[in-house]
């Protein structure tokens, strides 16, 4: 099924306080020729990961610029984000690929979403490999058809590969996070790097103070007193989790105060999450100083504000990553990060600033002991990823790099 989602709209003239003049008015010019082209996101969430997370943001802008745009979500039987999980990650690389009656159900669901999808537009932006048939199957109406891959695709399962290549052929125009992660042979002319970025002024991003995130921590049972780790992450072993636990228990070794907090949402999309999250559960049973905290029992966007920011340090150990929005979450609320050396991760900690970048677990141990041993330091790095993500990673660039992309498509 496709589901609207509704998020209203917003002002972006109130982004000129973090984003700058320049960069509103260029907006503004921008989007004016675009007055009323009717732009659609689909994607397979509206909450929990990156995606839902931009969109949530994007969407009641683009409107505000003039834009009529809507986002939908497919929903389908739990079956089907079976084999999108699979998907997804034989994007990234996983051996495992689909077997022949998953791409029956994914083609079945593909077709089933197709035929729902009345409206017409003008530009179609499908983001990830869930809704990634539906310009096959629906036909392309008179729009021009973006993929957004959000994914490090760049060593893609060939099989899986291989099945989606005549799937793309359709589509105008192919948008990746970094030049790398375009995959071999791609059959779109049209390729465009554009990199995400965060909404910093989302309730998970916007300034909180001090006292007031320690307070929502205190509630939920954090020491505010004690040295704290956070990772924010769905539960996902490509986020290495297990490889965090064991992170934190070498740092444990010489600051026994220490506390680790590991911090993840259930999406809808993602059925792996369960089994991951007993694996943690199973693996921090003996220490009361691992904490997990889900969506579920209402850790939401505050609650995320308040460990971003009031962490000590904040890690993030992929092994695969497109972007981890959660990196530039944190250094822009200006914590310094330890994260794995993976995918688009090196784009947003760049040599010495906002942090550092780790291979291994014991590598990911020594990088957070120096920087609870020299808070200078760590402030440094911390002070230096702000600035990073005020030029580079903020939502109103994201904008302006997807208006120039519609402009030139329809024009
Ligand atoms: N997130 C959240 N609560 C959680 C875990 C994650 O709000 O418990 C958010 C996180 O703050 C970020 C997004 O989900 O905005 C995850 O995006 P990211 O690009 O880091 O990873 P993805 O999930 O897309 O792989």
């Amino acid at each position: 099924m496709l589901q609207n989602v509704d998020v209203g709209r917003r002002r972006l003239d109130a982004y000129r306080r973090c984003a700058g003049d320049a960069v509103v008015d260029e907006l503004h010019r921008l989007a004016a020729p675009l007055d009323g082209v009717r732009v659609l996101h689909v994607n397979a969430t509206s909450y929990g990961g990156g995606v839902a997370e931009i969109l949530r943001s994007e969407v009641p802008l683009l409107r505000d610029l003039g834009v009529v745009a809507d986002w939908k979500t497919i929903t389908a039987e739990q079956g089907f984000f079976e084999v999108t999980k699979a998907l997804h990650n034989g994007l990234q690389g996983d051996p495992r690929g689909l077997t022949d009656e998953q791409w029956q159900v994914y083609d079945a669901a593909s077709e089933q979403v197709a035929a729902q999808l009345e409206e017409s537009y003008d530009i179609v932006i499908v983001h990830d490999p869930q809704p990634l048939a539906l310009p096959h199957r629906h036909g392309r109406g008179g729009a021009k058809w973006v993929w957004r891959c959000h994914i490090d695709s760049s060593q893609p399962n060939p099989h899986v590969w291989d099945r989606l290549r005549p799937l793309l052929s359709v589509y105008d125009a192919a948008v990746f996070t970094l030049g790398a992660f375009v995959p071999p042979g791609i059959p779109v002319n049209r390729v465009e790097i554009i990199p995400p970025a965060i909404d910093p002024l989302s309730p998970k991003n916007m300034p909180i103070d001090e006292a007031f995130a320690a307070g929502v921590l205190d509630w939920i049972g954090v020491d505010t007193a004690r040295p704290l780790l956070v990772q924010v992450s769905r539960f996902d072993p490509w986020k290495d989790p297990l490889g965090v636990i064991d992170a934190y228990r070498t740092v444990k070794r010489q600051v026994p105060g220490v506390q680790l907090a590991l911090v993840g949402s259930m999406a809808l999309d993602d059925p792996e999450g369960w089994r991951v999250y007993r694996q943690i559960t199973s693996a921090a049973a003996d220490d009361p100083d691992i904490s997990l905290f889900t969506n579920l029992t209402g850790v939401g966007n505050i609650e995320v504000n308040a460990f971003q920011r009031h962490a000590d340090v904040v890690i993030q150990k992929s092994l695969r990553e497109g972007f981890g929005l959660v990196v530039s979450e944190a250094t822009w609320k200006g914590t310094p990060v330890v994260a794995g050396r993976a995918g688009g991760i090196p784009l947003q900690l760049p040599d010495g600033v906002g942090g550092l970048l780790v291979d291994t677990p014991d590598e990911c141990a020594d990088a957070v002991l120096g920087l609870l041993a020299d808070p200078g330091k760590a402030r440094r790095f911390a002070a230096a990823g702000r600035e990073l993500v005020r030029e580079r990673f903020l939502l109103p660039r994201l904008i302006g790099d997807e208006l120039r992309l519609i402009t030139s498509l329809l024009g």
